[in-house]
């Protein structure tokens, strides 16, 4: 294969090969811009060199062509003594990985060179500025030195100054101790051969991708680990050769706000790292308008061209050398969510890009991120440090530092914020009780970080500054600011930041407007644009996990388009618990008729209130579920009860205990449960379905569907059925009658399901947890978080859906059904529905609605439309 591309060989579509940086660098010289010239060594390289240890046949030679291509368009040799050829050496991967490899500049000096590179330019202090930052940058990345040996010598050389007023002879100075410094500490002299220094930078740059710093990041941001980068080589251009030259980096609009406008900073005679390093202050990019014009103007110019050229937010790396621009970088920039949704309808208005397009530049994740509420105003509240911004949401509360404390003073009506080193699955009850978590170890896979986002609670993670010593119940912070248990404090899952003291929280103005509120300001109105775009090119109808009036009506305020699940489970929970108590231990068919009987008004009742806030739109609902242990006391409360109490105990306490013994399961979750409830208790359903007609008889325009849970054999819903057909049909009421697909089996014989299902709704929480074998409350505290940096999946399959294993029954399920009964309608119900990958997922294999919690509606509009374009 060929390793190696010249820039004019390369374009943007590249990026599996010549990495981002290098996709990019050669796209902008084929559309003109004023790059220096170079080449990239593909990924495919370096994937072979990592996999087989050493380069990969004829990468050298190939290397040295397009070397010598390079020093015949420059007029001069790498490192050639009168006046040197210098390039850098640049990692690019396909995705940017910030700061996590490595780039060395200025290859090719050494103590000959040096002399012809001042002659040349005339500028002794430059040339030796050059030498000493390649020996310094070259000792740290490619040699492995500590860095600081290196900025220690060069502050005690510096001592009061500034770096710039350092002249040629400290400099030269600085070389030598830095040259004594490598040689101390490798054992051998700084290599003087440019072409030696060259090919031990190329692979250094591929050995960083295995840094520690760069796999941990990779894992947290998900990116393949078996890739590889790139590596450019590109001619030097300087910055650091006096006052009319410099470099700087720029955004062609602001990532923050999306507005348009000129956003960067600039550095006067600096070179590369300066601007991020933080050596001196930068000054804001307006200001290189004073300092040159031409440059400047050419500059805003170029920002233009790209943006018109990606029809997207750009940021770039350029230098100014003796007053001539030259681009070092450039690429699709990132920004916030809020920036996302501006810029995506601003591209409208400006032509660049149209409807469709925007709607694939933003994602649910963003929307969802302006959904969360947020912290008003921050200015009051000290910021004690930044962690991880590991689950979103903005939480306000006490400090606790053990889950006993946090469940106690929760239990007293506090809210408190579990401060932990790290959690373990010990620490579950408390991160229930709390508002929000916050660790200072641990990153986003970490526990504290995986089960928050699966429970949506705020979460910071990885708060390395705290100092956390749950022994004392308290952390330290910069500062040394000490935090006690029962001190309130404030952290934003958003941001990862920590305040001290209480931050008021406020609804997001997204949210509000999904509430109703009119679209006033910008982002509202980006937000109101792209939305009424995604609903007029999806497929999926989007529905509501809903079971109260409120949650219905709140749903359809959202844009539900019905019920996808209504469940009936706590109706039976409170006052009512009672009731069921009677219907378990009644003795006699009567008694348990006057159970029934009592219930069915009460039911009515519920089903009449979400048929009046759904009114004229589906509403799917479930007949009961769960065991019905979980309807009564506690097995050790009740026994302990009876107990105590000896002779004098209640004959209803006793009887209670035993209808608890008898129930109580191992395995509850495979128990007798859904169906087999409808199946074992006579009238149970039947109550149900009479309650459902009743209600769907006093509301106008009521659309009942009644789904019949767990079914694994047709059989079974053929006998829910066929009574439930009857009770409709004497109160004259139409109803689809529909089943879960939940248990594995029901996918693989859905077809012979079908002849009895007029709807299928997948209930992907239990068909995930009954395929893998594994229940979701049982493992997720316990071995997720070491699943996931094992890497046996790369997200909680509770969170998106498993396509390889879950998907595939469901694939099964859908062809299978639709042979059957053609016009079946399919749904999913699982708490995926609102996940966007498993939106499209559902898109994909044919699905007609998608059903989630009310708060996730917008997001699975927004990702349904995604998924249709
Ligand atoms: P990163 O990926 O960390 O941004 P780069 O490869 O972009 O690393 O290099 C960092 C900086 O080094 C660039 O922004 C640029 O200022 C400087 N640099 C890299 N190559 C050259 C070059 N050929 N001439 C001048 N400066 C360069
Ligand atoms: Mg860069
Ligand atoms: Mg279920």
């Amino acid at each position: 294969p060929k390793y190696v591309y010249d820039f004019t060989e390369g374009n943007k579509d590249l990026k599996d090969l010549l990495g981002g940086k290098g996709a990019n660098l050669a796209e902008m010289t084929n559309i003109g811009l004023p790059v220096p010239p170079g080449f990239t060594i593909t990924a495919e390289a370096c994937r072979h060199y990592l996999g087989h240890g050493r380069m990969p046949e004829g990468l050298e030679e190939e290397i040295g062509e397009h070397l010598a291509a390079l020093e015949a368009r420059m007029g001069k040799r790498l490192g050639q003594a009168d006046d040197p050829l210098l390039v850098s050496v640049r990692s690019g991967a396909k995705f940017s990985m910030p700061g996590m490899m490595e780039t060395v500049l200025n290859i090719g000096l050494n103590d000959d060179s040096v002399i012809g590179l001042a002659k040349q330019s005339g500028n002794d202090r430059f040339a030796w500025d050059s030498y000493r930052r390649l020996i310094q940058m070259f000792g740290k990345t490619v040699l492995g030195i500590d860095g600081e040996l290196f900025e220690d010598a060069m502050d005690d050389l510096k001592g009061e100054r500034e770096d710039t007023e350092l002249d040629a002879g400290d400099l030269q100075r600085l070389v030598e101790i830095f040259k004594g410094i490598v040689r101390e500490r490798t054992g051998r002299d700084f290599p003087a051969c440019p072409r030696e220094q060259m090919d031990l930078a190329v692979r250094a740059v591929f050995d960083s991708w295995n840094a520690p710093r760069a796999i941990l990041y990779r894992r947290q941001e998900r990116i393949p680990a078996d890739l590889g980068t790139a590596v450019n080589i590109v001619a030097m251009v300087f910055g650091n050769m006096g006052p009319d030259s410099g470099t700087g980096v720029a955004f062609t609009r602001d990532p923050g706000s999306g507005r348009q406008g000129v956003y960067g900073d600039y550095l006067c005679n600096a070179q590369g790292e300066d601007v991020v390093a933080g050596i001196r202050n930068t000054v804001p990019l307006q200001e290189l308008e004073k300092i040159n014009p031409a440059a400047y103007r050419e500059l805003l110019d170029i920002m233009a061209t790209l943006e018109r050229h990606y029809r997207d937010l750009c940021d770039i790396e350029f230098t100014i050398e003796r007053g001539k621009l030259w681009m070092l970088q450039t690429r699709v920039g990132k920004r916030t969510a809020a920036a996302a949704f501006r810029i995506a309808t601003q591209l409208v208005d400006e032509g660049l890009i149209d409807m469709d397009e925007a709607v694939t530049r933003v994602t649910g994740d963003q929307l969802a991120q302006l959904m969360f509420p947020r912290f008003a105003a921050t200015a009051g509240n000290h910021r004690l440090t930044t962690g991880m911004n590991a689950s979103p949401g903005a939480a306000a509360g006490r400090a606790v530092f053990s889950s006993e404390r946090a469940v106690e003073l929760a239990g007293q009506g506090e809210a408190v914020i579990l401060v932990r080193r790290e959690t373990n699955p010990d620490d579950l009850a408390g991160m229930i009780a709390a508002r929000g978590v916050l660790t200072s170890r641990g990153g986003k896979t970490s526990h504290a970080a995986v089960v928050a986002r699966g429970m949506g609670k705020t979460c910071v993670c990885g708060a390395e500054e705290l100092e956390v010593d749950p022994r004392a119940r308290r952390f330290t912070a910069p500062g040394g600011i000490v935090v006690n248990e029962g001190d309130v404090i404030s952290i934003d899952g958003g941001t990862g930041a920590v305040y001290l003291g209480e931050v008021p929280v406020t609804p997001s103005p997204v949210a509000r407007y999904f509430e109703g509120e009119p679209a006033e300001d910008e982002l509202v109105e980006a937000v109101d644009r792209i939305m009424t775009h995604a609903d007029s090119v999806r497929r999926l109808a989007v529905r509501a996990n809903a079971d109260t009036p409120e949650d219905a009506a709140r749903a359809r305020r959202y844009g539900a388009q019905g019920i996808g699940l209504c469940r009936t489970e706590h109706m039976f929970l409170g006052e009512r618990r009672r009731l069921v108590e009677d219907l378990i231990l009644a003795a006699t068919p009567e008694e348990r008729q006057a159970a029934l009987d009592a219930l069915e008004p009460l039911q009515t009742g519920d089903f009449t209130g979400i048929f009046a806030a759904m009114r004229g739109l589906p509403v799917t609902i479930r007949l009961i579920d769960p065991p019905l242990h979980e309807f009564l006391p506690d097995l050790t409360d009740l026994a302990v009860k009876v107990a105590v109490a000896g002779d004098a105990a209640d004959d209803r306490d006793r009887r209670l205990l035993e209808a608890v013994k008898r129930l109580h399961e191992q395995n509850p979750m495979l128990g007798l449960r859904g169906v087999r409830l409808g199946l074992t208790i006579p009238g149970l359903f039947a109550m149900q379905v009479r309650a459902i007609a009743a209600a769907a008889r006093q509301v106008e325009d009521a659309r009942a569907e009644i789904m019949i849970p767990l079914v694994g054999a047709v059989q079974e819903l053929e006998i829910v059925k066929e009574e439930a057909e009857r009770i409709l049909a004497e109160a004259g009421v139409a109803a689809a009658i529909g089943t879960m697909i939940e248990v594995p089996r029901a996918a693989l014989t859905a077809g012979q399901i079908a002849e009895a299902a007029e709807f299928f709704s997948f209930g992907t929480n239990d068909l995930t947890q009954m395929t893998w074998g594994f229940s979701r409350d049982d493992v997720e505290s316990a071995f997720f978080s070491r699943y996931l940096d094992l890497g046996v999946f790369g997200v909680s399959p509770f969170e998106s859906i498993d396509r390889e294993g879950v998907g595939r029954l469901m694939r099964v399920a859908v062809e299978e059904g639709r042979r059957t009964r053609p016009d079946i309608k399919l749904g999913i119900c699982g708490e995926h529905g609102g996940d966007p990958d498993s939106v499209h997922f559902c898109h994909e294999i044919g699905l007609d609605y998608v059903s989630c919690s009310p708060f996730r509606i917008p997001v699975a509009r927004l990702e349904a439309g995604r998924a249709a374009l």
